[in-house]
């Protein structure tokens, strides 16, 4: 069965409104849905699916991964990096040198966790740096071939060392574009650059000679790093990348500074320029209500999973839901579903892909679950029971 030229009735799906419907996908894409009566013979040709009352619910988005420094496929390695963002840097420098097996079988690895938890679209960011160069952009290239059919998948070329102080960088970065990464990436441009004009002034002339998106990771808290956003969302609509850039972590945003905040959405608004946040365990977090009331779009993704970084993190968007909601102090149903649309709809959003969903229209990228509701989903994170991705059941 092949995207395209198939047809797929799933019967008895639950919807996140507790309902039962019938489901009809055709040329991967929600064709149709009807309230389920049990007269099954009235569906027309085309495969069936007795989902027997399982829930059904778009399909994650994973909007931040870094697939290349995970140790996942390999051994437990303790943590052992400092708490700062340097210490960080220099420690995963020092441990990726011994790392077993091969950072390739990693990265593997961890994108069939993914996709086995039902993700079918990722952004990974490609460490990209003078002593490794473009290895793992190259990496990541051949893996995102290998797995075409099975995962969209967005590539960073992520300057994790830094640009400025990095001689070079600023090169490889656009060589990296040029070899098939789709955005372009950043870090810290002030605080771990010393340089924010310089890093920003490379990042955005290599998104604009070579037609990429841009991904920059910002970590620094309060007015220094509104400030850094203000300048982004500025440079963003100088160069006409509105929807085109994301800022992932934004720490700043969850300043108790309410005239700061709001000065702040409202540029990024204006812009156009998406927040990415993976609910971190002890950093501040931008406020997801108050930033989409804003007009602000805000996804999330899992971040490091495994890693120099982290110990922790599982590749499931159930439990990144979970933890958003955990996060944001979220209880209502209502609320636990923006969680999951941070997740899913949100992700696929900011990425620029189809609308996805389970409505009529909507690219058929769906996960069932075994749960009387999304709420119940998120709270137990059951296995999925089918991966359906572009109309095809993947899994
Ligand atoms: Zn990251």
């Amino acid at each position: 069965m092949a995207a395209g030229t198939s047809t797929l009735h799933l019967l008895n799906a639950r919807l996140a409104d507790g309902g039962r419907w019938t489901l009809t996908v055709r040329d991967g894409v929600i064709a149709a849905r009807s309230p389920a009566t049990g007269a099954v013979a009235a569906v027309g040709d085309g495969t069936r699916l007795d989902l027997a009352g399982a829930l059904v619910l778009p399909a994650p988005v994973d909007g931040h991964v870094h697939l290349d420094k995970t140790f996942h496929g390999g051994k437990w390695v303790p943590h052992q990096a400092g708490a700062s963002v340097r210490e960080r840097i220099d420690c995963e420098r020092r441990l990726r040198r011994d790392a077993r097996p091969a950072v390739a079988e990693r990265a593997e690895a961890l994108l069939r966790r993914l996709l086995a938890a039902g993700t079918t679209a990722l952004r990974t960011h490609a460490d990209v740096d003078e002593e490794i160069g473009l290895a793992h952009v190259e990496m990541l290239l051949r893996l995102r071939d290998a797995y075409a059919g099975a995962v969209t998948m967005q590539i960073v070329a992520f300057p994790q060392s830094g640009v400025m102080r990095r001689p070079g960088v600023a090169a490889l970065l656009d060589d990296a574009v040029t070899a098939g990464a789709d955005l372009v990436g950043g870090l810290d441009p002030q605080s771990i650059d010393g340089d924010a004009a310089g890093q920003l002034d490379a990042v955005f002339a290599i998104a604009q000679r070579r037609g990429a998106g841009i991904d920059i990771h910002l970590h620094d808290a309060d007015a220094a790093g509104n400030a850094q956003l203000r300048d982004i969302a500025a440079r963003t609509q100088a160069a006409g990348l509105a929807g085109r850039v994301t800022v992932s972590h934004a720490f700043s945003l969850g300043t108790p500074d309410r005239g700061d905040f709001e000065r702040t959405a409202g540029a990024l608004a204006r812009a156009g320029v998406s927040i990415l946040t993976s609910a971190p365990g002890a950093a501040p977090m931008p406020p997801v209500k108050p930033l989409l009331e804003a007009g602000v779009s805000v996804f999330a993704g899992s971040d490091n999973i495994r890693d120099s970084w982290s110990p922790l993190g599982s590749g499931d968007m159930l439990d990144r839901a979970m933890l958003v909601a955990w996060r944001q102090g979220y209880r209502s149903d209502a609320d636990l579903a923006l969680a999951y649309d941070l997740c899913s709809r949100l992700g696929a959003r900011a990425l620029g892909l189809p609308s996805r969903g389970v409505d009529v229209g909507d690219r058929a990228d769906l996960i069932v679950v075994e749960a009387d509701a999304l709420g119940d989903a998120i709270a137990r994170r059951p296995p999925r029971k089918y991966v359906i991705r572009g109309g095809v059941l993947a899994a």
